[in-house]
C-alpha cells in the first residue's frame, strides 16, 4: 500500500480548517471538544438550519446552538444518582422543546450532528460520544420486550431507544 505523504496529510488538514469561517471560531469550545471541531459544529448547525425548508426533516434536530445543549442534557442524565438509570419519556413528545426531555431523543439529535460533520470533526465527536455511550449502556437496562424494539413499520430503533423507561413493568 502506498504510504500517504505527511505533507499531503497536513495540507488536507489545513484545507479542512481553512474552510471554517472566522465567525464560527469566535466562540468558546463546545463541551470538551477542540476549537476546530466546535467551529465545524457551528457551521453544520447554521447550514442545516438554512436547508430545513428545502430538505424537510433530513437533519431535523440540528439547529444553531443545539449541540452544546444536547451534550449538556446527555451529561445531566448520566450524572443522576443510582446504580441503574431508567429513561424518562417526554410528556409531550411531538413538541419541539419537550421532546428532548427524553434522553433517547437527545441522543438521536447528537447522531444527526455526527452525520452532518466533515470527517475529522465527526471522528472527534464520535470519540466523545463513545465514552458517554459506554456509561449510558452500563447504567441503563436493555428493554426485554421485542415489541418496543422497532416502529410500526418494522424498522428497528437505535440501541439507545431500546432501554427500559420509568413506569414500565420490568
Ligand atoms: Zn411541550
Amino acid at each position: 500500500m502506498p504510504r500517504r505523504r505527511p505533507g499531503a496529510v497536513r495540507a488536507a488538514r489545513r484545507l479542512e480548517e481553512r474552510r471554517l469561517p472566522q465567525w464560527a471560531r469566535d466562540f468558546p469550545p463546545i463541551d470538551r471538544l477542540s476549537l476546530e471541531t466546535s467551529a465545524a459544529i457551528r457551521v453544520a448547525e447554521h447550514s442545516d438550519h438554512d436547508l430545513h425548508s428545502a430538505h424537510g426533516d433530513q437533519s431535523y434536530h440540528v439547529r444553531p446552538g443545539g449541540t452544546a445543549g444536547f451534550l449538556r442534557s446527555y451529561r445531566a442524565f448520566l450524572r443522576r444518582r443510582g446504580p441503574r438509570l431508567k429513561l424518562i419519556a417526554s410528556e409531550c413528545p411531538s413538541c419541539p422543546g419537550c421532546q428532548y426531555d427524553d434522553v433517547a431523543v437527545v441522543r438521536d439529535a447528537l447522531q444527526d450532528v455526527v452525520r452532518d460533520l466533515p470527517p475529522r470533526a465527526r471522528a472527534e465527536l464520535k470519540q466523545l460520544l463513545t465514552v458517554l455511550d459506554a456509561e449510558f449502556r452500563r447504567r441503563t437496562i436493555p428493554d426485554p420486550d421485542p415489541a418496543h424494539w422497532a416502529d410500526w413499520s418494522g424498522s428497528p430503533y437505535p440501541w439507545w431507544h431500546r432501554r427500559v423507561y420509568e413506569g414500565t413493568a420490568t
